[in-house]
């Protein structure tokens, strides 16, 4: 019979933007998606993800039943390293085929008893033989904040490790870092709308118009309708630069030294706002000191930045009455990801451009839910709510609430996702469980990480399709995108708002809170563990649940998120939310200032590897691709193509749409080649969604020695023209190991 039409209101699952979604849907699908004006977020408008980027729900190739390689039915245990070697041969560049069936990878579908008895046996296993240093486990930025809750719940409490981590790691972990140590708070200190009351405004390191387009098209209309002046640092000629006043064409990796030369001029030219200096910040002095050698025409011998150029956006700056930094992962994605962002820190600092509307730090989080995964706790040093896990009384308050003995919750500070991985080898992580997260196309210098999921002895996926990365897995647990369940997802601009189910998950594939809640009572009736809870009647009850601890949850319940949503802290039921931060004083006490040094980028081009490849996204894309890949979106952007500037290719007798083969000291891959003045001479873009040419082949592993994350940003590679022959058969041309 078929089923009256409804509507849906929920939450975009692509970026951090967090706009409203009404999904249309007739017959449990959904037809159409619009987005009401009334939403304060988007007011209506919508980019092309979350208009029309839903029908990966449908997709022929998403898995909806659970599936456990064959060994482990057999009971077989010897076969598992040999089984996952049947895995496809995700050798050249092609990380793995779209076409492979399952059955092929020596698959069994299962029911959800098997397959949850057997995770259950097999992790319980590798956790008596090897303890809670041999499991790890991948949140995810994707899924929900109670999902995210419930996981690192789980692993904390029952497998008592904090080897948690998520794709935080590998986007704004240098932001955090730098906010925590500066502020003592590492989210947007203020909304996103606000960008209307800005006088100038600085967008560094983000391509806000394919990252967060809503965002971009708010920041169009403060410059056209408002007035504001932009100030655009960024080494690619993105979009927003047609709106700019100036735009400062830096070199990628070279940050500290504009920044820092920015500040330079500020001190130099007196424009530094002395009354909030002395009442808001501590270590001025020395940090005036360190300036010193950061003049304009040092930072322009690095970046290539004119020195004038520095002087005018550093004055345009400081003189504003209301400016605002908004930046994205061109700051945090370096080896000295830390240091740049803490260098914008300090000219919000210097002039006094925080703790009021229409100013702020502002570092615009990628992932629909990157903001709440964090805030839960899915990381390796923080509980829920940011509460360091060797911090004083924090794990016992933990404990008190997950039934767990004095003293059961680990204190150690947890693996991040980086070394999870690199920490895969006998005697270190044995058993790596994810939930919707694709290390295998998201980590940096792939061929090192495939050399790593190898020496896994247990994977288990949580995902929609059959990614690069569980292709690897031992086990399938299927689970249901967005528009099957209930939650709630934070956004870049603390925003907590309701996801709602559409319809009922296709096929056997379950919400991925109920799936750890099932999974969590067998290894609990397993270990003998004490019993926390996991039979949640709703997943409103498990947020009030990390809500009674979490005070910047505490005021949030799922009534009163019913509309808009509300902005954190939310510090009790009456409270209205909090768009703008550290009004009267940071949660540190005082804004912390810390002298810099320039530290250049791990790898520099050389005469062998000439050109600095960036890496970043596409507007119809979403990160590794799992869900845009699999929707009409691909047919908009359906390859990867490199980015280079004419003078560039002129030299490398490279024409736009010829095949060209990058390569770098980590691998290679094949792409077309698109002649472009949006990047700058001697630098090449590459797009990270297509696993045909990966992108996070070239990249470094790199890391910054604070955040731990890698240098996606910066790497030195060469790039050759190839045939069209090369293109269709990429093997023929690779010579570096596998790829
Ligand atoms: Fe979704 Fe972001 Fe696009 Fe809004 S801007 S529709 S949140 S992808």
């Amino acid at each position: 019979m078929l089923k009256p039409e409804k509507i849906t209101t929920t939450t975009c699952p692509y970026c951090g933007v967090g706009c409203t979604l009404q999904l249309h849907v007739k017959d449990d699908f959904i037809y159409r998606v619009t987005s009401p004006y009334e939403s304060p977020v988007n007011h209506g408008n919508l980019c092309v993800k979350g208009r029309f980027g839903y029908d990966f729900i449908y997709h022929p190739q998403r898995i909806t039943v659970p599936m456990v390689r064959r060994y482990l039915l057999d009971g077989t245990s010897d076969k598992v390293l040999g089984t996952r070697k049947d895995a496809p041969d995700i050798g050249n560049q092609s990380l793995i085929p779209n076409h492979l069936s399952p059955s092929s990878w020596d698959w069994v579908e299962t029911d959800w008893e098997t397959a949850l008895d057997l995770t259950a046996n097999k992790l319980v296993e590798i956790y008596r033989r090897d303890g809670s240093d041999a499991m790890a486990v991948y949140c995810c930025a994707k899924a929900t904040n109670e999902d995210n809750y419930l996981l690192q719940k789980m692993y904390r409490a029952i497998f008592r490790t904090n080897n948690v981590d998520h794709c935080t790691r590998l986007c704004h972990a240098g932001s955090v870092v730098a906010l925590q140590q500066a502020v003592g708070s590492s989210a947007m200190s203020n909304s996103a709308a606000e960008v209307i009351q800005n006088d100038v405004f600085i967008v560094t390191g983000s391509n806000t118009s394919e990252n967060h387009p809503i965002i971009a098209l708010q920041m169009k209309e403060a410059v056209r309708k408002h007035g504001a002046k932009l100030i655009v640092i960024d080494p690619r000629r993105i979009e927003l630069v047609d709106f700019a006043e100036l735009w400062l064409p830096l070199k990628p990796g070279t940050n500290v030294p504009v920044f820092s030369a920015m500040a330079h001029v500020i001190v130099k030219e007196n424009l530094v706002n002395w009354d909030f200096v002395n009442r808001r910040t501590e270590g001025v002095e020395e940090f005036i000191a360190s300036l010193d050698k950061f003049t304009p025409e040092y930072a322009e011998s690095i970046s290539g930045v004119p020195a004038d150029l520095i002087r005018r956006a550093a004055r345009l700056y400081a003189t504003a009455q209301n400016a605002a930094i908004y930046w994205g992962m061109g700051i945090s994605q370096l080896s000295h990801g830390t240091a740049s962002a803490l260098a914008l820190i300090h000219l919000a600092f210097l002039t006094g451009h925080i703790g009021r509307p229409g100013t702020g730090l502002n570092p615009l989080r990628g992932q629909n839910n990157v903001q709440g995964a964090s805030d839960m706790g899915a990381m390796p040093f923080h509980f829920p709510g940011y509460m360091r896990v060797d911090g004083p009384g924090n794990a016992e308050q933990w404990e008190k609430l997950w039934n767990i003995e004095p003293g059961g919750l680990s204190r150690k500070l947890g693996l991040t996702t980086t070394e999870i991985l690199s920490h895969a080898h006998p005697g270190g992580i044995r058993a790596l469980y994810i939930m919707g997260e694709n290390p295998l196309m998201s980590e940096p210098n792939l061929n090192e990480t495939r050399r790593h999921m190898e020496q896994l002895e247990f994977i288990v996926a949580q995902d929609l399709f059959i990614t690069e990365s569980a292709a690897f897995a031992d086990v399938f647990l299927p689970a249901t995108p967005f528009a099957e369940k209930d939650g709630t997802f934070t956004n870049t601009d603390r925003r907590i708002q309701r996801v709602r189910a559409a319809h009922p998950p296709r096929g056997l594939s379950r919400r991925d809170s109920d799936i750890i809640s099932a999974l969590a009572l067998r290894l609990e009736a397993r270990l003998a563990r004490p019993s926390a809870k996991w039979d949640y009647a709703h997943p409103s009850e498990i947020l009030r649940e990390m809500a009674s601890v979490n005070p910047d949850y505490a005021g949030v319940t799922y009534e009163r998120l019913e509309k808009v949503g509300l902005i954190y802290p939310v510090p009790d039921e009456t409270h209205p939310g909090t768009p703008d931060l550290f009004l009267e004083t940071f949660p540190r006490g005082r804004g912390k200032f810390t002298p810099l040094d320039y530290v250049p980028s791990a790898e520099l081009p050389d005469d062998e590897y000439p050109f600095i490849l960036t890496t970043g996204r596409v507007l119809e894309h979403w990160h590794t691709g799992s869900m845009t890949r699999h929707s009409k979106l691909d047919e908009l952007y359906p390859e990867a193509l490199i980015e280079i500037h004419p003078a560039d290719a002129e030299i490398h007798g490279i024409a736009d749409g010829m095949p060209v083969k990058v390569s770098s000291r980590r691998g290679s891959v094949i792409l077309r080649a698109t002649v472009t003045e949006k990047t700058t001479v001697g630098v090449v873009f590459i797009p990270f969604h297509f696993h045909e040419a990966a992108a996070n082949l070239l990249t470094n592993d790199a890391l910054d020695p604070q955040a731990k994350i890698p240098e996606f940003k910066a790497c030195a590679v060469q790039v050759f023209p190839a045939r069209e022959h090369d293109l269709q058969n990429p093997a023929a041309l690779m010579e570096r190991g596998r790829y």
